[in-house]
This record gives structure tokens, sequence and C-alpha cells, in this order.
């Protein structure tokens, strides 16, 4: 069992909150704790990273389902994916972490803000951050900047992570056995890990296969299995 889950409070008095959100695995612990919390918020799902179509409705309607259930309002966002492949242009090679995702963190943020702003809510945050995979602070940087487009508008960073959020997020995923993305999203992020499971020796990723809490789908121990990883 994982620790009790620790209070949350919005910062800088702020009355609503919009929750860019990845995935339903990475947002569902922090869904749970707004709610427990009885914070104001809206989902906010703009991923036009994830690659292909296929991959990116699965990923969504799991969210969809989970909002669903507890009532919370959901904005499903644009799936531009030609703003996405031109921002992305000569980063085709980047590793991880790079240069390229912060390319990607700043564009989903950036169109966070403006609907954030547009729409009246004094703070927004990420789902992103909760994910080990993810440097934290190039997630909270981007967050701000994206932020401080707009006055009174703030970034909450808050790190789900910690207080036991990351077992949650697992806990919580296998009780509503979400499907479980095994590569981070984009297409050259598919391409690498399916060039590390080559290298491994093992198969190619089969999109819509692996969900989490059925055993028998499971991937091989040395794989991603980290939930959020968008
Ligand atoms: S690896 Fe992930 S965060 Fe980085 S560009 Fe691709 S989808 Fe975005």
């Amino acid at each position: 069992m994982s620790a009790p889950r620790p209070p949350v409070s919005l910062p800088d008095g702020a009355q609503r909150l919009l929750l860019h959100s990845c995935c339903a695995p990475c947002s569902g612990e922090v869904m749970e704790a707004l709610l427990a919390a009885g914070i104001d918020y809206t989902i906010f799902f703009y991923n036009p990273n994830i690659h292909p179509v296929k991959e990116y409705e699965l990923r969504k309607d799991e969210n969809v389902r989970f909002a669903d259930k507890h009532g919370v309002p959901f904005v499903d966002a644009d799936y531009d994916t030609d703003n996405w492949f031109a921002r992305a242009r000569g980063m085709e090679n980047e590793p991880e972490r790079g240069i390229r995702c912060t390319m990607c963190f700043d564009m989903r943020f950036e169109r966070t803000a403006l609907y954030a702003h547009e729409h009246g809510f004094a703070a927004i945050s990420s789902s992103l951050g909760i994910s080990r995979w993810k440097n934290m602070e190039q997630i909270n940087d981007c967050g701000h900047r994206a932020a401080a487009r707009y006055p009174g508008l703030s970034y909450w960073d808050y790190n789900w992570r910690k207080g036991g959020g990351s077992q949650r997020m697992v806990e919580i995923s296998k009780r509503e056995r979400f499907y479980q993305q095994e590569y981070c999203g984009c297409v050259y992020s598919l391409r690498d890990t399916n060039r590390q499971r080559k290298a491994q020796g093992r198969g190619r990723i089969k999109i819509g296969l692996v969900y989490y809490g059925d055993e028998a789908a499971a991937p091989a121990p040395a794989d991603r299995t980290d939930p959020a990883d968008t």
C-alpha cells in the first residue's frame, strides 16, 4: 500500500485550475488528489506529439473515460500534428530529455496557457511531471515560461511524485486497467524505443496491446513500463 496522500491546495489564491493531461495513467493520481482536495479543475488534452493517430485516440479515450467517471470537465483540444512536426524539424535525432522535448513541452504548455487566459483560469499545471522518465526541472521551466506570457496566470509546479504519488499512479492504473503506452509519444520516440527493443532481441511495439493489470500482456521487466511517457 502507498502512503496516505498529502493534502494539496492551489498556489497564489487561485480558485480554478486548468490541468494539462498527457494520458490517463499519469493524470489518474493527479486527478484523484485534486478531487480529494475539492479543487475545481478542468482537464486540457492537447498532445499533438502523439503518433500515430491510433495511439493518440487510445490515450485520449482512456483519459475521457476516467474524467467522465468523476464528472471532471474535459477539453479535447486540437490534434494539430502539422504544427508539431514543423516545430520539430531539425530535431529528429535529438535524444529524449533534449531540445526536442523542450520544444514539445513548450508547445503543449503555450496552448494550455492561452486557453487558461481566454477562459478565466488563474493557474495551470500538468500531469507530465509525475513520470520518473521525465526531467521535472525541464518541464517546470517550460510551464513557467508559458504562464509568464499572461498577467495573473501562474504555473503550479507541484511535485506529484512525492508522498507516494508515483506508487499511487501505478496502483490507480492497475485498478482502472488503463491502456499502457510503451513509448513516450512522438514518432521519433517510437523509432528509438523500437531500436532499443531490437537490440534486446525483442519485437516491435504493437499499439493497443498492453493494459495495466493484464499480466499476460505485460512487457518484460527491462521494458519502459512507467505510465507517464507522453
Ligand atoms: S520524446 Fe516525448 S517529450 Fe520528447 S519530443 Fe517526443 S513525445 Fe515529446
